[in-house]
């Protein structure tokens, strides 16, 4: 038996800074790519030809990342097992003609990504980042990482009945940011963008920009067992399944060799490791980045060609493989226990979560449980479920789109958190450990 990976509190310290220099879902996957990298994985790019090589390799497109290792000698059939995130989080998101304002104000029009907590993101100082699209067909990360917006809540004393009759937010009138004082100039936000990426303005023909509060995760907590920041939804995942996979490509020989020399780590790895990292969960996964484009299965298939592989292998390869679907869920809200199930209380710092729901909004069956929980147990981690009160519906993620697309065997898993969908959202500090320890165990398979 190979040995797990284990991950301690370093993997949740190490999931903060991710977090930190992860603002869109661009800089996600350049940070997961740029961890792979140092881990021995290389980019392929998709219009290239593929050879078999066995290794490490990553396609990266826009906010998506398939990253798979290919163990010595592995058969063209060799089935996939396969870890499920998304890189994109409910948000703000620059508009084509972003220059508006009134009364004095300059501001920034936006239009609303997904399905944020609204109320979260008001009188929160917001810095400003995303992709640019150049002249000359390429693209540039930026991060404006400094307090430059903020949307402002009204006053109480405008609002008389807020706190008694609850806020109401129009999405078009009230969630505009303002960012400085003046007129609004055509061409303005743009011009400061250019600026504070080094290229003149006219060289900018895209953009793909959003507004992110810009204060750092942290600890949190009479013990500092909790952790508060953005995007956990879903980059907690997405930054697990890197280190999972880095780890499983790079076993460490920490167990007893046997009397002939060889460990644990020599042995050849039963399955194909994958992460799939997909962009735009948050608004319905319909895109060439998405889980519900071709993205993966071309991958997969790319794969199984590239070392030889003809199509009956890869309908074999398919019929083995495997998917973990790992996404955030409910932990029991203290203030709101009646909205949960009566009996399941998935709770902070308890481990994962196998998430259920028999209508399909979860591809988990009882077969995924049976998977899961022996990936928990190999790991040492305890676990729990998550299903959903009756009354309440139930919210889906990648995990079915990914079983329907491909007929790949699908669990829904993950952590459980407070404030899903807020900007600033909460979970066990040990979670986030626990959960990539179960996600190695599982890739070893
Ligand atoms: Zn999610």
């Amino acid at each position: 038996m190979r040995s797990s990976p284990r991950f301690d509190r370093g993997h949740t310290d190490d999931l903060m800074s991710f977090l930190a220099a992860s603002p869109s879902p661009y800089h996600a996957v350049a940070n997961a790519a740029a961890r792979l990298e140092k881990a021995g994985f290389r980019q392929v790019s998709e219009t290239d030809a593929w050879d078999g090589a066995a290794g490490g390799k990553f396609v990266l497109r826009g906010g998506a990342l398939i990253a798979w290792f290919v163990p010595e000698g592995a058969a063209a059939h060799t089935p996939f097992r396969i870890i499920g995130a998304h890189t994109d989080s409910p948000s703000l998101r620059v508009k084509p003609q972003p220059d508006i304002g009134a009364y004095g104000w300059r501001q920034v029009a936006v239009e609303i990504y997904g399905g944020p907590l609204l109320n979260t993101w008001l009188d929160r100082d917001l810095g400003l980042a995303g992709r640019i699209s150049l002249r000359d067909g390429t693209h540039r990360l930026v991060a404006v990482d400094r307090a430059v917006l903020r949307v402002p809540q009204l006053a109480v004393h405008l609002d008389r009945s807020v706190n008694t009759d609850g806020l109401k937010l129009d999405r078009q009138r009230h969630m505009q940011p303002i960012w400085g004082l003046g007129e609004p100039d055509e061409g303005d936000l743009i011009r400061f963008v250019a600026e504070e990426s080094g290229v003149g303005a006219a060289e900018i023909t895209g953009w793909d920009l959003m507004p992110y509060p810009v204060e750092p995760p942290g600890y949190l907590g009479r013990d500092r067992e909790l952790v508060a920041g953005p995007r956990m939804d879903n980059l907690l995942s997405v930054h697990a399944a890197t280190a999972a996979l880095a780890a499983v490509a790079n076993p460490t020989p920490d167990d007893t060799p046997a009397p002939d020399g060889t460990s644990a780590a020599d042995e050849p790895l039963p399955y194909i490791p994958v992460v799939a990292a997909f962009d735009h969960e948050e608004s319905g996964s319909q895109s060439d980045t998405g889980a519900d484009g071709p993205l993966l299965g071309t991958v997969l298939e790319r794969s199984v060609l590239s070392r030889g592989g003809t199509f009956e292998d890869r309908a074999r390869a398919l019929a083995g493989s495997i998917c973990l679907s790992s996404d955030t869920g409910h932990a029991v809200h203290p203030n709101y226990g009646e909205r949960h199930d009566p009996t399941h209380h998935p709770r902070a710092n308890g481990g994962p979560i196998l998430k259920v729901n028999v209508n399909m909004r979860y591809a988990t069956d009882g077969g995924g449980r049976a998977v899961f929980a022996a990936a928990c147990e190999k790991a040492d981690v305890p676990w729990q479920t998550f299903v959903s009160n009756n009354a309440m519906p139930c919210g889906t993620t990648i995990g079915p789109i990914t079983a329907a697309r491909h007929g790949i065997t699908t669990v829904d898993v993950g952590v459980a958190i407070l404030s899903m969908h807020s900007a600033r959202e909460l979970c066990g500090a040990d979670d986030p450990y626990l959960l990539a320890n179960v996600l190695a165990a599982f890739l070893e398979g």
